[in-house]
């Protein structure tokens, strides 16, 4: 049995916390793990989610299963958060949502269903990606390819990327990350977008948009421009959605796979393939976040509410990418990281190197991953001088 079984290395970036968690330097920086900090270093409940939960617990009456495709009134709300309130997909009974655990959960869901419904489909990512894209559609069994995104000169590759796409063989599935690319905090602009959408109507590739930072970059109806824009213009479009980070909603696992199709009648092929797919996966998903979710954008003041402290959120976040190319700016190191404000969403391709991110963990206790990826809601407002200062150390020598 079981002395047959081989180990696995740990995930790297939960290592990394371990370090972190076991360095006694009190002027120790976390800028490693993915989660949204607060200026006490806390990852907060938003609020409106207290206030929905109290409202929940008063007024829930069974913890009965929900169905395969999760809360109703989450799908509706949802719906019209990551497609607009006048989506004409909505209007037209093309879009439909299944509710997840988390985006991960979102993500499996459409492997298994490229897998099972539209095999020998290959699945292109950028290069780089968030880790966990390459292990899971390699654990739904998709052929994962890859297309330039970022390259070793810490540029975004819009030519390579379309240079690229026009080559997929038709049919494939291409996996675009809608807002806040993680790891690099590289986004496209609206005309590189436009660029791609027409590469992707030509070539009649299948959008898988991962959304799973709406809030985070420029703005709630901001972030979802590039979604919409492949929304209106092709008839099929997948999208995964995340709630962990804009409800912070992390550990109560709340997400959705949404459908677009051509028509209503094959949204209703396609919704019968998802929930036989769940069905195997995880039986029905967790009610508790979706009913949190949908009980806040479902009401004007806590939606209000909601919307206030996602913006808080992310003017933070772009509080911290200026303060620390201030902190830069007398070492003469502004220009040189100016990209730093010109990302979007939590993390940041700094560009330091690996030997970089080395010294600054063991001489500073400044704590990122190596590929230089920084999480910037990590960074302390009160002490970017000290980092500017420990960066301008480590890149001069
Ligand atoms: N996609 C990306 C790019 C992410 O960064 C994350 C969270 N780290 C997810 C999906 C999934 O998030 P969750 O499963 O926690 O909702």
């Amino acid at each position: 049995h079981f002395g047959q079984v081989g180990r696995v290395p740990g995930d790297p970036i939960l290592g990394l916390l371990d370090a972190y968690r076991a360095d006694p330097n009190p002027a120790k920086l976390d800028l490693g793990v993915g989660v949204y900090k607060d200026a006490e270093g806390i990852t907060p409940i938003p609020q409106a989610v207290k206030l929905a939960e109290q409202r929940l617990i008063a007024t829930e009456l069974t913890k009965s299963y929900i169905g395969g495709h999760g809360d109703p009134l989450f799908g509706e709300q949802l719906l019209r958060l990551v497609l607009g309130e006048h989506s004409p997909a909505l209007s037209e009974g093309r879009a439909g949502c299944t509710q997840t655990p988390g985006g991960t959960g979102a993500l499996r869901l459409a492997g298994d269903f490229i897998a099972r419904c539209l095999p020998g489909r290959s699945l292109w990512l950028s290069d780089p990606t968030w880790p966990i894209h390459e292990t899971l559609f390699a654990a739904a069994r998709l052929p994962v390819r890859h297309y330039p995104y970022v390259g070793a000169d810490n540029r975004l590759d819009v030519a390579g990327l379309l240079a690229t796409l026009v080559e997929i063989p038709p049919g494939d599935v291409v996996l675009l990350h809608a807002c806040c690319h993680n790891p690099t905090g590289f986004d496209l602009s609206h005309d590189d977008w436009r660029q791609v959408l027409e590469v992707v109507r030509a070539r009649e590739l299948l959008p898988l948009f991962d959304f799973a930072y709406q809030g985070f970059g420029d703005g709630l109806e901001e972030d979802a421009w590039a979604v919409r824009l492949f929304v209106e213009a092709l008839p099929e479009v997948l999208i995964t959605s995340s709630c962990s980070k804009n409800f912070g909603l992390y550990r109560e696992r709340t997400g959705a796979l949404i459908a677009i199709t051509a028509d209503a009648s094959s949204l209703q092929d396609v919704r019968s393939q998802l929930a036989a797919l769940a069905r195997n996966l995880w039986s029905t998903p967790p009610s508790h976040g979706a009913a949190v979710v949908a009980t806040i954008l479902a009401d004007e003041q806590l939606r209000q509410l909601w919307q206030q402290e996602v913006a808080a959120k992310r003017q933070r976040i772009a509080g911290l990418r200026n303060g620390l190319l201030e902190a830069l700016q007398p070492y003469g190191l502004a220009e040189r990281f100016a990209h730093i404000g010109a990302q979007r969403g939590m993390f940041s391709y700094t560009g330091l190197t690996a030997a970089q991110v080395r010294r600054l963990r063991s001489e500073d206790a400044v704590y990122l991953v190596e590929s230089g990826r920084a999480n910037v809601a990590g960074l302390d407002a009160e002490r970017l001088d000290d980092l500017a200062r420990a960066i301008a150390r480590v890149v001069s020598d």
